[in-house]
This record gives C-alpha cells, structure tokens and sequence, in this order.
C-alpha cells in the first residue's frame, strides 16, 4: 500500500528530505506533501543583504511551488498548529489535517527573547524575508524622519547581540546607511550604530585574530561594540542595559539568540531543552516513524557534550539522510547513520569583508578570500538545488 510521508518545514532540512525521498521512493511507493508556513523556500543565511536591500527579494525567496514541479510532491502552505505523534495527525491553522505513515519535522528555529522584558513588543527580529523587508523599510522610514524632525532615536540602531546573525546584520547596515543617510540629506556622522553584546566579546567561540579582525573593521566603518553588557528591558524606544545605562532609539533588532520551535517542543516526542532529541538515523528517540531535521532536532556528535550548532548546512545534510532513510525505514533496510561533513563556517563583515575558517584544520581566513568563500557556498548549495529541481527563477 502507498505511504504517506508528511514533511513540516520547506526550509533547509525539509526540502532536501522531499527531494532525496523522492530520489529513493516512487510516487506509486510513497505520496509525498510538503506543509509550509510560506509559498517559498527562503535562503535565510542571507537574509541580512535582505534586510539593507542589497540583494533582490526573488534571489532570497525561491518560490516552492517551481522547485517541486514535476517532482510529485505536494505542497500545502499553511501553518502547523498542533502535532499529534501517537494518532499520526498534523492539524494545520487552517484546520486541514493530515494523517501520516511517517512524519519529518523541520519546522526551524524560533527567536529566543528569553523573558527580557518588551523585547518580543517592541523589537524586529531577523528570520524570514518578511522580518527583512521590514527592517529595510523601517530603516529607511528612521532616517527619512530623522531629516525632518532630528530626533536621534530615529538615526540611533542597535543590533542586540553580537553572534554571526548580528554582527552580519550590522556589517550590512554599516555599509549601506551612508549612502542612505546621504540620499536624504542626513550626515552619517549624526548617526549612531551599537551591537550590544552581553558575553566578553562578540563572536564567542572565533579565534582571536578573527573576532579581532571583524571588530576592526565594524568599527573603523562606524560601528560602537557595547560588550559585557547584556540588554535587560526595552521600551517603546529604549533600550536598558545591565550596567544601568539607556540607549535612545527607535530600533533594535534582536539577535540575542534561538530555541527549538514551540510546536515541536510541546509535541509530546522527546525532546531536550526544546529540540527533539533524535538517534543517529536522524530519527525521534520517542517516535520511530518520525524523523527531524535542522534546527528542530538536537543531534550530538558520537560522544561529544555539545550538539552540533544549528546551522543551513547541517540541516541540508541531516534532510538528505533522512531521505534514504525513509526508503529504508519503509523497506526494512538498514538505515544510513548521519555523518555531517563540516566545509567551515563563514561570516560576512558587510560588502566587502568576511571571516571564517575552512578545512579539517580550521584554516582562518579574513577579507576577500573569505568573501568569496562565502559567496561560494551560497552558491554551491542553489546550485545543488538547481540540479535537483530544474530550478527556474
Ligand atoms: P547566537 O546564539 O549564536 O548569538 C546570540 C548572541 O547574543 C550571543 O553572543 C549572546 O551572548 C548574545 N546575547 C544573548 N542575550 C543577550 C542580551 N540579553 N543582551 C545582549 N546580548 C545577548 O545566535 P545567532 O547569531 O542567531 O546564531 C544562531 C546559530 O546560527 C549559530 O549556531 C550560528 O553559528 C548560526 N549562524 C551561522 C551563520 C553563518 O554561518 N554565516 C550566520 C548566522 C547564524
């Protein structure tokens, strides 16, 4: 009889679990839908050249419904609200409901605001193209009040935290506020650029030559790092901080960090601190005939205390063995063990500059070579994509 295979999410994880269990699996042998908040698949790594409009919408937003044409795959956009592991059922907001055979949750991650309060009111967050678009626009509103009114809380931003999402987003905003500030007759130099970070030091975990490197270069182009410093409280437009003092302002995006989703957390699979905690097959520890990919699940290197981190290009990997591994869990075969290959992790310090380190020697790289990589990998993964799905946008 023919299975059904429900996947959640047609992020990273998602869409690369229906590609690859359509590889394996025949339409006869397996219906495949594919539930998603969204109508397109969205490159969310750059989604911070989104947000200061240095890259179009069309190039971050990949419409789904082209990348699964001719694929057999349905697609059905809408939010998942509940999941019920032991009846096999996904209702949907819409209120459709799906029963499965098995189920691949890749739902994401969600902003964690950690009970700050008025964080979650009166912040923008940076984790889809909507959250994008609206950061561009407000910026661009901010600095268009500013050239009337001249209150600084319109031409004061704060990015908080100083991880890779926050120092890329402030890198962009850094080389593209100038120009902005100048078409509307603003001095840049009136304009005040934070990242707040409430550890030592921004981009905790890098080497020192590189954390060195990218606050050189943030604050040789304006950027005023607060570090050891924690957001505690936000206002309509103030920030509090730990030490006691306030910044003005009209925007703070928030980047202080990510949970496992709510809806996966609140499943009834196992789960830890959020995420479903999964075996080496990928599968849910609880739940056989549920697979995870990407940010929903946590998965440990063979005995390492820390999980891997929740990045594109483990998701990507983790949907692509849970692809096989749907073939085999249907047929009775071994299943594949997942075995990521790590090619480095790369930030982007605005236009022109970058760091990273690549290779099983982590080797570092800085300024142009690390742009390309990083280019590259962008590159890479559309098109991987490409080749699977006859992409055409
Ligand atoms: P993160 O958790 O890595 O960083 C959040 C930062 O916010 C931390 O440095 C934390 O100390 C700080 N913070 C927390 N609470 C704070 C507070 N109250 N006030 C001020 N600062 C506070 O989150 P992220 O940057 O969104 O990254 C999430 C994951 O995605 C990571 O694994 C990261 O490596 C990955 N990522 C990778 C890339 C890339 O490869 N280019 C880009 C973005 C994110």
């Amino acid at each position: 009889m023919s299975k059904h295979i429900l996947i959640l999410g047609g992020g990273y994880g998602g869409l690369l679990s229906a590609l690859s269990a359509r590889e394996h699996l025949s339409a006869e042998e397996a219906t495949i839908t594919v539930v998603n908040r969204f109508p397109t698949h969205q490159i969310i790594t750059e989604l911070h050249r989104l947000a200061v409009g240095n890259l179009s919408e069309k190039a971050v937003a990949l419409p789904l419904e082209k990348l699964l044409r001719g694929k057999d795959i349905n697609l059905e956009i809408g939010t998942v609200e509940t999941i019920s592991p032991d009846e096999k059922r996904v209702v949907l907001s819409n209120g459709k409901s799906f029963d499965y055979s098995a189920l691949v949750v890749a739902l994401g991650s969600e902003t964690a605001f950690f009970g700050i309060p008025g964080l979650q009111e009166h912040s923008f967050t940076l984790k889809s193209v909507n959250d994008a678009n609206k950061i561009r626009q407000h910026v661009e509103d901010c600095i268009e009040s500013y050239s009337k009114t001249k209150n600084k809380a319109d031409a004061t931003f704060v990015v908080g935290g100083g991880g890779l999402t926050g120092i890329e987003l402030v890198g962009e905003l850094a080389d593209m506020l100038p120009g902005l500030c100048r078409s509307k007759g603003v001095d840049f130099n009136e304009v005040e650029l934070y990242c707040v970070e409430a550890a030592p030091s921004i981009l905790m975990g890098f080497a020192p030559e590189l954390i060195e490197r990218a606050t050189t270069s943030l604050s040789k182009r304006g950027v005023k790092f607060l570090t050891g410093v924690a957001i505690t409280e936000m206002q309509e437009s103030t920030v509090s901080l730990k030490d006691g003092s306030t910044i003005e302002t009209n925007t703070l995006v928030w980047t202080g960090g990510v949970q496992g989703n709510s809806v996966v957390a609140n499943c009834g699979i196992e789960v830890n601190r959020g995420r479903a905690t999964v075996s080496e097959f990928l599968q849910s520890t609880s739940h056989p005939d549920v697979f995870v990919a990407g940010d929903s699940a946590v998965v440990f290197p063979a005995g390492a205390e820390r999980p891997f981190p929740p990045t594109a290009q483990l998701a990507w990997q983790m949907g692509e063995t849970i692809g096989y591994n749907l073939f085999a869990h249907f047929n009775g075969a071994p299943m594949d063990s997942f075995t990521p290959v790590f090619s480095g992790t790369l930030g982007s310090l605005g236009r022109k500059d970058a760091i990273g380190s690549i290779g099983a020697n982590q080797t570092r790289l800085k300024g142009l070579p690390a742009s390309l990589m990083k280019e590259a990998s962008n590159i890479r993964y559309l098109s991987h994509i490409k080749g699977l799905f006859a992409l055409a946008y």
